[in-house]
């Protein structure tokens, strides 16, 4: 009998990706996603599949699955700064109301669960790079407020389950990622940078760019959930790469890649936006054995290759 997982907002960037390597791992994979921030064009390739099913539903309310279940992985959310200043409440429902749901049906269906956290329950670091035992400095009504605070409270709650439950949970705290199938106008550092060297505008960095991040290739990510998944720890585990790069350098490799003759404009930096961030993967790689394999300027490259082929650019 197929192991049987549902992965929520599979129709997003990771969790189309997920959809994609738990088919190819044999199991049967259950979709769920309300498309608020997704697109079907993510996994259609995935319908003709009797591997795969696709329940079109807002996790924030109840959710029904019939049948057995053995995993849940709960990616469904808005994780773009610009997102959830559009959908405020969307965000921190579903990072509040929807992962209580789903971890009343994993208590139910007796499955695992495991969450996807994030790098912003650090918030504007103090500690550098952040380990998992760093509690964060977050503004909780700041506009990223909404997007924290939810996973903050996805931690508490899991944990809660766990411990009052004995629940079996997983929980990953997930860096800057990229790679084919992020939104081009989800307003972040890549896409942006990308999607403004194809169409011939100036690449538009925020402050003077000095802030810091360090970009994870998504297929490393999805090997980090993976082995997650299926280990016994039940802490958060930070995954990302650990290559820091400021964000002013990171337009200039943009620009170098796509040839473009465009010019870097500054714009005002978005309030709270953290000046620094680099995971420390220590506990991933003594747990699970996991580092990132590919390098920015690879991944780059099969990220733009995937952009520039877009209907829209043809
Ligand atoms: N950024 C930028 N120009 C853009 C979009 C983002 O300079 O057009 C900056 C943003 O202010 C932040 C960094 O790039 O310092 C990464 O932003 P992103 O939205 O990708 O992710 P974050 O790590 O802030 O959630």
């Amino acid at each position: 009998m197929k192991k049987r997982i549902l992965i929520t907002g599979a129709a997003g960037f990771l969790g189309s990706h997920l959809c994609d390597r738990f088919i190819k791992e044999g199991y049967h994979v259950i979709g769920m996603d309300n498309l608020i921030t997704g697109s079907l064009s993510n996994i259609e390739h995935l319908f003709k599949l009797e591997q795969f099913e696709f329940y079109h539903h807002d996790v924030s309310k109840f959710v029904f699955v019939s049948g057995k279940l053995d995993y849940i992985l709960h990616f469904a959310s808005p994780a773009s700064p610009i997102d959830y200043l559009k959908i405020p409440i969307q965000t921190l429902k579903v990072g509040s109301l929807g992962t209580h749901n789903l971890l009343g049906l994993a208590r139910a269906k007796k499955a695992r669960m495991l969450i996807a956290s994030t790098s912003e329950v650090y918030g504007d670091p103090n500690v550098h790079p952040q380990n998992e035992d760093y509690w964060g400095n977050v503004n909780p009504i700041g506009p990223r407020g909404v997007y924290d605070e939810a996973k903050r409270f996805q931690e508490a709650i899991t944990m809660a389950y766990h411990t009052y439950h004995q629940l079996e949970t997983r929980i990953i705290r997930i860096f800057n990622t990229y790679g084919p199938r992020m939104r081009l106008d989800d307003g972040r550092a890549l896409p942006a940078f990308m999607g403004q060297a194809l169409r011939g505008q100036d690449i538009t960095v925020f402050g003077d760019g000095s802030q810091t991040r360090s970009f994870c290739y998504v297929d490393d990510l999805v090997e980090g959930i993976y082995r997650l998944l299926l280990s016994d720890y039940v802490n958060p585990v930070n995954i990302g790469n650990p290559d820091e790069i400021t964000i002013k350098e990171f337009a200039e490799e943009i620009i170098a890649l796509t040839g473009t003759n465009q010019k870097i404009i500054y714009h005002p930096l978005p309030t709270d936006d953290p000046k620094q961030r680099r995971p420390d993967i220590t506990r991933a790689q003594q747990i699970l054995g996991w580092s990132p394999k590919v390098s920015r300027k690879e991944g780059l490259k099969t990220t733009f290759d995937y952009f520039k082929n877009l209907p829209e650019f043809k």
